[in-house]
């Protein structure tokens, strides 16, 4: 980026940091020059310069100009944020999973399982469940761990 930045301000438009450069220097009071996105260039050579454009967007609020720490951060609090919503517990059909479905319930039942905790074999199933704070679910008549919710524990987790 370095290198970008000695050369002329064409390459830096091709590569839309002269946006970036534009939006920093204009929408803060204090003075900027196109020498002082150098080090927003090293901090954020990783980033495409449109996401970084929107990044300074949803910070136009700052009092202060972002510092490239500052600016790193929010892009990576955004994508963690991202992520996040990406990585929320959904069934194959897009559904938000129920509590006893989640992963810290199904660890908790695979610990269950592995310390030797029984498995409910009643025949009939008991129609009653119980589900403890840990959202681990049993059966009532005879207290072992629910059969649907250990063929999910074992199932899911990959350990
Ligand atoms: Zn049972």
């Amino acid at each position: 980026m370095e290198k970008a930045l000695k050369a002329d301000y064409s390459s830096l438009k091709a590569l839309g940091w002269l946006e970036v450069f534009e939006a920093l220097k204009g929408w803060w009071p204090k003075r900027m020059n196109i020498e002082d996105l150098a080090p927003y260039l090293d901090a954020l050579y990783e980033e495409k310069a449109s996401k970084v454009m929107d990044t300074l967007r949803g910070m136009r609020g700052e009092q202060w100009r972002p510092s490239p720490s500052m600016l790193y951060r929010e892009i990576q609090g955004i994508e963690a944020k991202k992520r996040q919503r990406h990585d929320a517990p959904q069934d194959q059909y897009g559904q938000r999973k129920r509590d006893d479905q989640m992963p810290s319930a199904l660890v908790q039942v695979r610990l269950l399982i592995d310390s030797g905790h029984h498995v409910c074999n009643c025949s009939p199933r008991s129609p009653t469940v119980i589900k403890d704070s840990l959202c681990v679910l049993r059966c009532k008549a005879c207290g072992g761990l629910e059969q649907g919710q250990v063929f999910e524990a074992e199932d899911d987790l990959d350990f």
